[in-house]
């Protein structure tokens, strides 16, 4: 211990001549606790005098025994710890110290640092060792080192308990599930929702905690996506109102967190309550179904009289007459089929038409659409073909909503595709689904305005599109109904250069 005591005592020589440590500990705000357990006065007074200097609070034990006891009465942020003492050894100080207060750094002061000496300090949780003779500069260095991985470990820590404040107090419910679809988080908004009546979950099995299978089934999917892959996970849940009280719908997001490897390690769920916004939007289609249906006999009974009139019933009319009242009819007529539309659409948003399905040859409808619009493509010049596909590509399906599908996408492809174009139809077959295409050259759809075209009343507005009538409804329906049956629709399309949507169904779905 002699060589120690020199370097030690020459400390304030050293302090201008050598590179201040790493980060100097006057700099950190909190101020450590340190323990120096070392039967040599020479040492304890050394690292006290140097400690204290540096801003740690600094507290001297002689032996292993006394240092133990100390430390059990109050906590030690870091102990400096000799190995080589009389009673007691620093190996058992550091076994007894790392496992009744893991948080608490010990450094090893070593008289014969040798290679297995360290490694065996470092297995037992030694943080890092000081050889003797070491040098005051050396000193402050590890012990900078360890107020550093303290703080760290106190960032995370305050980082973790803000974090679970902030889930606690969330009104919506967060779940986190690990790779083996244990609990790691529930916040107390989730467990309510879900009518968890449990107070611990957390590490038991999602599945012994809750029933719900859209949830279960979503936790599945994220958790087994793809590394290529990685896409939220959304769907809905109602769950019964209490005592026949309204359902709560629920809106739920899952999404898979992963490792720098993009391992799957879990997934988070987060459900909203959205029951007031679905009330909500049922109250606008009532309403605009209720309009709807309101201004359609009218506008009807105005159309009849309107041709009663055209056809000369009521007298002879003069040309520009007749043009006015034509021009009304249409205009009329239009309006006639926004609300047919509208109609449509709010009954197939709230699920009341259509669900009875059958097993339905693709195939065949398209054949049928393409021969009932033929006449209307030779109108323009359009070349309106079908493509048959080698096999019979067949879906279970509602036959009204399938053919609704394929006659909006065949309309809007001879409305939107100029004299002289060209229409093809055709299905195909995937593994699990059925595929279908429409395909023309006509006009195109801006890029910009793809992502809009299935919105209600979206209508591309250029000089080409400007003349030809239409609602803006039409894509919406397409998509609804395509949705109600489980599928999705897409879009590929060229301004210019045509337009293919794609259609696909499952192949095979239960009746609901
Ligand atoms: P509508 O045709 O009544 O306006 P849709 O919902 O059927 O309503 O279509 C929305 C918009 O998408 C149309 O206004 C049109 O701009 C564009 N669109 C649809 N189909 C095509 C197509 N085959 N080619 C080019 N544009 C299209």
């Amino acid at each position: 211990m002699e060589n120690q005591a020199n370097h030690t005592d020459n400390d304030r020589a050293e302090n201008h001549s050598t590179p201040p440590a790493k980060k100097s500990m006057k700099e950190v705000f909190f101020q450590p606790r340190v323990l120096v357990i070392d039967d040599e006065e020479r040492i304890q007074k050394a690292c006290e005098r140097l400690l204290t200097q540096e801003g740690c609070q600094v507290d001297l034990a002689d032996n292993g025994i006394q240092g133990l006891k100390m430390i059990e009465e109050k906590h030690f942020d870091i102990v400096l710890l000799d190995l080589m003492m009389p009673g007691i050894s620093g190996m058992e100080v550091l076994s007894d110290v790392k496992s009744r207060h893991p948080d608490t750094v010990i450094i090893v002061i070593t008289g014969y640092a040798t290679l297995e000496h360290s490694i065996e300090t470092m297995k037992k949780g030694a943080f890092d060792f000081l050889s003797k003779p070491f040098s005051p500069q050396e000193l402050r260095v590890v012990i900078a080192k360890a107020i550093e991985f303290i703080e760290t470990l106190q960032d995370i820590a305050s980082e973790k308990s803000r974090m679970r404040v902030m889930i606690n107090i969330l009104r919506d419910g967060v779940l986190t599930t690990d790779h083996q679809k244990r609990i790691a988080l529930a916040n107390p908004a989730f467990l309510k929702m879900l009518g968890c009546r449990k107070k611990s979950v957390i590490g038991s099995l999602i599945s012994d905690v809750i029933q719900e299978p859209v949830i279960l089934e979503m936790i599945d999917q994220a958790v087994g996506q793809h590394r290529d892959k990685f896409s939220e996970i959304t769907n809905e849940l109602s769950i019964p109102g209490k005592k026949g009280g309204e359902d709560m719908v629920i809106g739920i997001r899952c999404i898979p967190f992963r490792d720098r490897l993009n391992r799957n390690l879990g997934a988070v769920t987060v459900c909203h309550d959205i029951t007031a916004l679905k009330r909500m939007d049922q109250l606008k289609s009532d309403f605009v179904s209720m309009v709807a249906h309101e201004i359609k006999s009218p506008l009807n009974s105005v159309l009849m009289q309107l041709k009663v009139v055209l056809d000369g019933l009521a007298g002879d009319l003069t040309e520009k007459q007749e043009e006015i009242l034509t021009r009304s009819s249409d205009k009329i007529r239009s309006l006639t089929d926004l609300a047919t539309e509208l109609l449509d659409l709010s009954k197939i948003e709230s699920g009341l038409i259509n669900q009875e399905r059958e097993e339905l040859s693709v195939e065949e409808i398209i054949k049928e659409q393409v021969r009932f619009y033929r006449e209307q493509a030779d109108a323009k010049s359009i070349r309106l073909t079908y493509i048959p596909s080698p096999g019979d590509v067949s879906i279970m399906g509602n036959r009204t909503n399938i053919e609704e599908v394929l006659s909006n996408l065949i309309s809007n492809a001879i409305r939107y595709t100029p004299g002289e174009g060209e229409i093809k139809v055709w299905a195909s077959e995937e593994t699990d689904s059925s595929l279908i295409h429409v395909e023309d050259n006509g006009f195109g759809i801006p890029s910009e305005s793809l992502d809009q075209i299935f919105e209600r009343f979206f209508r591309v507005k250029n000089e080409q599109t400007r003349y030809i009538n239409g609602t803006g409804l039409g894509l919406a329906i397409v998509k609804s109904i395509v949705e109600s049956h489980n599928g999705n629709i897409h879009v590929e399309s060229k301004l210019n250069e045509g337009t293919r949507f794609t259609v696909t169904l499952p192949k095979i779905q239960y009746k609901i």
